[in-house]
């Protein structure tokens, strides 16, 4: 090969990140385990991450610092919002963090996040768990390739190697 492969659009990227808040406190990391994998310029990480690596190569090991606007968004102070809890599946384990996505106006659909329970009401909000927050992502990236047909229709990679498909 005489090119180089570098990060750009249509690119799936195989990386090792972890990611830590501005307390030094790990939040993710894929260290240890298996790197993820995701398409350039589909959106599947956030903004200032997808930005900070495009025309990178392999090899490159930084840390990338994300600022809230760039990230999960700047965090709305709003009350949370109260729904029974017979609206959540009956077996359902329900615990804070978790991610629902409910019919917003005129049938939008909206991801919405659980904060806790109270009796029986579920208080969730419609911000990321992460919106307000200032990313830090110790970066690694181990592999760029093109991405299949596939890979591109569906705006996601399948898997490291693009031999992962999920069955659609
Ligand atoms: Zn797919």
């Amino acid at each position: 090969m005489s090119e180089e492969a570098t990060v750009t659009s249509g690119k799936v990227v195989v990386m090792h990140y972890t990611l830590s808040n501005d307390e030094g406190q790990t939040l993710d990391s894929s260290v240890g385990g298996e790197p993820m994998a995701y398409l350039q310029g589909a959106h599947n990480i956030v903004p200032g991450l997808e930005k900070a690596l495009e025309a990178k190569s392999v090899g490159f090991k930084e840390k990338v610092v994300v600022e809230p606007a760039l990230g999960y968004g700047e965090r709305v102070d709003t009350p949370p919002e109260s729904v029974p809890r017979t609206a959540f599946p009956e077996q359902l384990d329900i615990q804070p963090g978790m991610q629902f996505v409910a019919e917003g106006e005129g049938g939008k659909q909206v991801p919405i996040w659980v904060l806790g329970i109270k009796d029986d009401q579920v208080l969730v909000e419609a911000q990321h768990p992460l919106a307000g927050v200032r990313l830090s992502f110790d970066v690694e990236i181990v592999n760029i390739r093109d991405a299949t047909d596939d890979e591109k229709a569906h705006g996601h990679p399948h898997g490291i190697d693009g031999t992962g498909g999920h069955g659609h």
